[in-house]
């Protein structure tokens, strides 16, 4: 097979920007060379000079929803999408799909669902439910990237949530396997009612940064005291950021990107949880990614059907939580990152490298010699505005719609060759 060289005046590589020639064989890196070197007999793949060859993005917080929930989002469209924005891995989160991936069977049927329709390199994680400790052993060993638990209502009721001494049982097994726990972490007793209507800051009120904060000290010290590795997902208050100690998290796109103070009454295509909060809290967020305290940017990629997003009433009470962006996260972190003097070498750790290391995927989000040929050619200075309906996730409705971005992905290659078909592996811990 003939080798392919990209020629790039600007390379994500090494822990900085540079011109370079990235020499790739049989889908993997061989080298990463002087720009101007000699190609030999290889086919050069020529980055335009507007253009900048990056890791392909890993985006380790994916809600597939299919099987059973497939009219939200299925593999074929939200791997599209991935692929569109330069995520060439994704990690699907066991729930919102039925059924769950809460035992070994559940596992099957979602590879099964995923085989043969994703554009896009796809790992899934565990449900960690009540009950299914016993569980987590076999989904281990079948190659899962961790577990995924909720501490309050998860919204579904197939995917039940842990009390605090299930937490620690659940933890023990996780500790004994080395796997990673996640956490969706809110406390429900610092929660009350969304009241109906079409108030965002109804909404807010409704969950404030407290029942974050309580909930993740929660997780902190049941991993503390089980010595289980934990992770926090779509961390949004910056009040938690001090508790963290030994647990890691994520923050989100959404929440780096947009303010309470700006969400329209109505707008529910801006409803998650943990909620978007204010413009000072979205600062810190910022901050805590350039000190390191935050080690990634997840999507939380969450989309349903237009009607349960209730734009008839605009009632945030009655509305489905989640915001559909894994097409949208690199330009709309790149456009907060520029503003704020951030590089792309950051935003390339914080969504390749980063999330890669989490979850240990070893040949993923890096350029360098070993890892897989995926790469995002992506065009910093070019700007767009985002239309929902252009978008490649199955519905079309995003918080991002008419908002201007900068940056655009122009190509997206997987192992050595551009996206266009479904030939996304199914990969599995240990071995991808
Ligand atoms: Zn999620």
């Amino acid at each position: 097979m003939t080798d392919l060289v990209f020629r790039a005046r600007r390379c994500v590589t090494g822990g900085t920007e540079m011109p370079a020639c990235v020499r790739v064989r049989d889908g993997r890196i061989v080298s990463v060379d002087p720009v101007d070197g000699p190609v030999g007999e290889a086919r050069v793949v020529e980055i335009g000079a507007d253009e900048v060859l990056l890791p392909g993005l890993v985006d380790t917080h994916v809600h597939v929803n299919d099987p059973g929930r497939a009219e939200w989002e299925g593999f074929p469209t939200a791997t599209r999408a991935a692929a569109a924005g330069g995520v060439t891995t994704i990690v699907d989160m066991p729930l919102n799909s039925v059924p769950p991936t809460t035992d070994l069977r559940a596992l099957e049927i979602k590879r099964d669902a995923a085989r043969g329709r994703s554009y896009v390199d796809v790992g899934f994680w565990g449900g960690a439910v009540p009950g299914n400790a016993g569980e987590l052993a076999a989904l281990h060993e079948a190659g899962v990237f961790g577990f995924k638990c909720f501490l309050l209502d998860s919204g579904v009721e197939e995917f039940g949530h842990l009390g605090p001494d299930e937490l620690v049982e659940h933890l023990r097994v996780t500790a004994g396997l080395d796997a990673l726990m996640i956490a969706h972490a809110e406390d429900a007793a610092a929660i009350t009612p969304t009241p109906p209507g079409r108030a965002y800051a109804g909404f807010l009120a409704s969950r404030p940064a407290v029942a974050e904060d309580n909930a993740i000290a929660s997780v902190v010290k049941a991993a503390a005291l089980t010595g289980a590795r934990a992770h926090i997902v779509h961390l949004s208050s910056a009040d938690a950021l001090p508790l963290l100690g030994a647990v890691t998290a994520e923050t989100c796109p959404h929440y780096l990107t947009f303010a309470a103070e700006d969400v329209p009454d109505g707008a529910t295509e801006f409803k998650c949880c943990p909620p978007i909060r204010g413009a000072a809290n979205r600062e810190r967020l910022w901050q805590a990614l350039a000190d390191g305290l935050i080690s990634m940017i997840a999507s939380d990629h969450s989309p349903c059907t237009p009607e349960l997003k209730r734009f008839d009433t605009g009632d945030f009470a009655a509305a489905w939580g989640g915001i559909a962006s894994v097409q949208l996260g690199l330009p709309a972190v790149w456009t907060g990152a520029r503003a704020r003097g951030h590089t792309l070498v950051d935003v390339a750790g914080w969504m390749a490298s980063g999330p890669a290391e989490l979850v240990g995927l070893r040949h993923k989000g890096h350029i360098a010699p070993g890892f897989d040929a995926d790469f995002a050619v992506f065009a910093p200075d070019e700007e767009f505005t985002v239309d929902a309906a252009a978008l490649h996730h199955r519905n079309p409705v995003t918080a991002y719609h008419g908002t201007t971005l900068r940056g655009v992905v122009r190509q997206t290659w997987l192992r050595g060759a551009p996206v266009g078909e479904p030939r996304g592996a199914l990969l599995e811990r240990g071995i991808a």
